[in-house]
């Protein structure tokens, strides 16, 4: 296994706040989170105690409200935080920007009394959250979900099954959107539902490609009880809040993809200038030059692009586009970066010894989660071009 450190991305950083932020990120990362990664996820091993030290850091809170605990940081600054975890460990970055959209609909939805109750132990805690839309029908057409919530007087009873679910099984609390009208969008109210509820059951763990260190699992709901109190927003509203939330989790995807980029074409550096053939290293050769080369301008670009729609959110534009354009782009960079590394290390590349090979199975993922590729590119072409006409 190497011992290679990489070198810091040298970011543009907007307040001196941020930037010992983000110097106190870093050192977290090579001292807790990057040793350990390879061993943790070949043995599947969760770092839970590592999220309760996130939480008490404040590193699971960052662009939420200091009113109830919040940081109060840009998402800007975020989403930078978000690229250095996923490139020490893709478990750990991916884990907080999971936290973070299951914290959305409360956050942003709830009642002032709901804030004040439970958002304080969510966003600093040592809480771990989680988020159910996907279930076993409903993949890319989330609005057909099927899961139920049927009231009686002041409490709700939650019946069927989320497929899916990152920190399934392990999270204190699941935001959970269900049935509670007719069929389409506007029949979805969005839950807090306890991790303990009575009656929610976790099935096995998936067994991955990648990611082995994060557990998602499909989750039970057999007749989970929760009061009205733990409704967020109004009753039709959920699908709208989860597209919300979705809209700012797909930029924490491209911040972690951008992160899995940058950890593969770091190592890639390293090797190449390092390894010798034909009596040279074989970053001497023209045709591995031009594609670090290539590589590293695709990082840039992605950075650039999430940067800049994050500035858009940050500033109350609309960037959901922008967004669904990062992820796109991000994540396909992070699969070609990290493919490309393997190639560039070649035997060794595919090999377990190095991280490379790791990082292309990781990379995989994020092509596919918080709305497939294929799916983002009909967000995109929806702003574009305006609705279908089927
Ligand atoms: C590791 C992992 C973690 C996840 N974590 C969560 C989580 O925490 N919470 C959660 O709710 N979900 C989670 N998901 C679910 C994820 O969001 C879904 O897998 C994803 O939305 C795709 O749904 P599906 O797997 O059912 O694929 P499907 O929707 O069945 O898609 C299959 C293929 O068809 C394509 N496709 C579908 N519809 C169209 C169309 N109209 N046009 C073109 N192509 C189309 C898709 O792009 C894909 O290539 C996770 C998934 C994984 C793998």
């Amino acid at each position: 296994m190497t011992e290679y450190v990489p070198p810091p991305v040298d970011r543009r950083l907007p307040t001196e706040e941020a930037r010992d932020l983000m110097a106190l990120v870093r050192e977290l990362a090579e001292r807790e989170i990057r040793p350990p990664a390879a061993e943790e996820e070949e043995a599947g091993r969760f770092p839970r105690a590592l999220f309760t030290l996130l939480s008490e850091s404040g590193l699971l809170s960052l662009p939420y409200a200091s009113e109830f605990g919040g940081g109060d940081q840009p998402y800007e600054v975020y989403l930078q935080v978000l690229e250095e975890l996923a490139a020490a460990r893709l478990t750990v970055g991916l884990g907080v920007s999971v936290h973070t959209l299951a914290c959305h609909a409360l956050a942003g939805y709830g009642t002032k009394e709901q804030r004040a109750e439970h958002l304080p132990a969510m966003l600093g805690g040592g809480l771990l959250g989680a988020y159910c839309l996907s279930e076993p029908a409903a993949g890319s057409d989330a609005a057909s979900l099927t899961t139920r919530a049927t009231r009686s007087g002041d409490v709700w009873t939650i019946e069927g099954t989320k497929a899916w679910t990152t920190h399934g099984g392990i999270a204190d609390f699941y935001t959970v959107l269900a049935r509670t009208g007719g069929s389409g969008p506007h029949g979805i109210t969005a839950f807090l539902v306890p991790g303990d509820a009575e009656g929610l059951t976790a099935a096995r763990p998936e067994r991955k490609m990648g990611m082995k260190g994060s557990p998602t699992a499909q989750l039970h709901f057999d007749g989970v009880r929760v009061s009205d109190a733990r409704r967020i927003g109004e009753e039709g509203q959920g699908f709208s809040i989860a597209l919300s939330a979705l809209d700012s989790g797909r930029l924490g995807i491209a911040a972690c993809a951008i992160g899995v980029a940058q950890a593969a074409l770091d190592e890639a550096l390293a090797y190449t200038a390092g390894r010798r053939q034909f009596g040279r290293p074989i970053a001497d050769f023209q045709g591995l030059r031009f594609m670090l080369a290539e590589l590293a301008t695709q990082v840039e670009a992605g950075r650039a692009l999430y940067l800049s729609a994050a500035r858009l959110r940050d500033a109350g534009l609309p960037f959901a586009k922008e967004a669904a354009m990062a992820k796109l782009f991000c994540t396909d960079t992070a699969m070609r970066v990290t493919t490309d590394a393997v190639q560039l290390l070649g035997g060794y590349g595919y090999t377990a010894d190095f991280p490379v090979e790791r990082y292309m199975r990781e990379a995989k993922v994020l092509q596919i989660v918080e709305g497939t590729n294929q799916i983002q590119r009909m967000v995109i072409a929806r702003h574009l071009a305006g609705p279908e006409s089927h």
